[in-house]
């Protein structure tokens, strides 16, 4: 992974943040006592790579330094005098390029304009007019006014430069500490659970794999597929998943889902799991504890699509549904019970009967009292698939899910039928 700009920012590895900031934090407090400029960074954003799986994240920066302003002058940089010719540091931010000129120019002052045998000049520059002045170390004293010494100038610099090394060193382990600082890519993991879950044929969540102990769940198998995935190397004799069309699909369409609000719903209709999961997916990639949540986005997907399937079947199945009877007869009617559910309302459990009539019409009883056929030894309760005559009145002539339904109330079992 090549971590090197060409604007000056650095990529540092997200992880490795606080141990940059530590660092600016200790040379400013430096800084301050010194009266010095102080040295910051500047963040430009992050930056995601990915690479077989893991999320690295990083973060651009860049360093600066402000170019001390003094009595309409500022200090641009240093020059350092060397036989073979000098050496120009300029005060990192100040955007000034030094002209040509300056490369060999003399230890000159254009302050007391006097030449002697200096080591170092310093440049400065007029805020107003930009004329640029290249000054000893005693006349720099002048310009600087009190707000610090040459050698703490020079000190700044070194600092700085320092600091650079600093930047290129955090970034070094950047690229190689970083490679078990990552993050995994979320929808890798669902491209992987999706191809086991087609090729198992079912989808097995942690809780059904820890009540059963022949079957591994989904989730486990992705992983150890995927972890050879990362590491090549890895298990070099074991069997690799091919990843098809199909499971690619899958992942898309439930990164889709799970990013549309599970078909739109509002933040409050969503369950805690459900709104984890839309945050978990907005990131550029998850930690390990969260891999097992956002496997299971493809379980829960899988149920939802059987679910939309089924309601399908059952809209084809009943478009030839239609009302029975005059709202508000008492009538009694021949009827196949096709499904039970309960429901938990504020005024206690409330249970559903869904029945056929023999021409295929739907009819739906709500009632607070489990439906049983009662003689006078015995009482029998129903089950989908079970057969009765039923006597209730026509509360309702009702659509649902595109269904004409007839709701019925005050039912009583008459009679259990063959
Ligand atoms: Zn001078």
């Amino acid at each position: 992974m090549e971590l090197k700009t060409k604007d000056g920012y650095y990529l540092i590895l997200k992880d490795l943040m606080p141990v940059l900031e530590d660092k600016i934090q200790k040379l400013q407090r430096r800084a301050k006592k010194l009266n010095l400029p102080t040295i910051r960074i500047e963040q430009d954003g992050e930056v995601v790579k990915k690479d077989r799986g893991r999320v690295y994240e990083f973060i651009r920066v860049r360093p600066m330094g402000d170019a001390p302003t003094l009595d309409g002058w500022e200090f641009i940089g240093t020059i350092r005098h060397t036989p073979e010719g000098n050496i120009i540091a300029v005060v990192p931010g100040s955007k000034y390029e030094a002209p040509a000129a300056l490369r060999d120019a003399r230890p000159m002052c254009d302050h007391c304009k006097t030449r002697r045998a200096r080591n170092e000049t310093y440049i400065v520059r007029n805020t107003k007019s930009r004329k640029v002045k290249q000054v000893g170390r005693s006349c720099l004293k002048d310009f600087l006014n009190g707000h610090g010494s040459p050698e703490a100038v020079t000190a700044f610099f070194s600092t700085f430069r320092s600091f650079e090394e600093f930047l290129k060193s955090l970034r070094d382990r950047s690229e190689t500490s970083g490679r078990d600082k990552y993050l995994l890519d979320v929808e890798c993991l669902l491209t992987f659970a999706a191809q086991v879950a087609i090729d198992d044929g079912y989808f097995v969540s942690i809780a059904e794999a820890r009540g059963n102990k022949d079957v591994d769940s989904t989730a486990a198998k992705a992983l150890k597929f995927l972890h050879r995935h990362m590491d090549p190397s890895f298990e070099r004799d074991k069997p690799r998943l091919t990843i098809t069309k199909a499971a690619e699909q899958m992942a898309a369409d439930i990164m889709a889902w799970v990013k549309g609000n599970f078909g739109g719903k509002s933040v409050d209709d969503m369950t805690i799991y459900e709104y984890n999961l839309t945050v978990m997916f907005a990131l550029p990639g998850v930690k390990p504890r969260d891999v097992y949540t956002v496997i299971s986005a493809v379980g829960a997907y899988k149920r939802t699509q059987e679910r939309e399937v089924a309601r399908r079947a059952e809209q084809r199945r009943y478009k030839q549904s239609q009302h029975v009877g005059k709202v508000g007869d008492r009538v009694e009617l021949d009827l196949t019970l096709m499904k039970t559910r309960t429901v938990c309302t504020d005024y206690g459990d409330m249970h559903i009967y869904v029945f056929e009539d023999d021409a295929g019409n739907v009819l739906v009883w709500k009632t607070s009292t489990i439906m049983m056929f009662v003689t006078e030894n015995d009482e029998q309760t129903f089950k989908p698939g079970d057969r009765l005559r039923l006597r209730a009145t026509i509360k309702d002539h009702d659509e649902y899910n595109n269904i004409k339904q007839t709701v019925l109330a005050r039912g009583k079992a008459l009679a259990v039928l063959g």
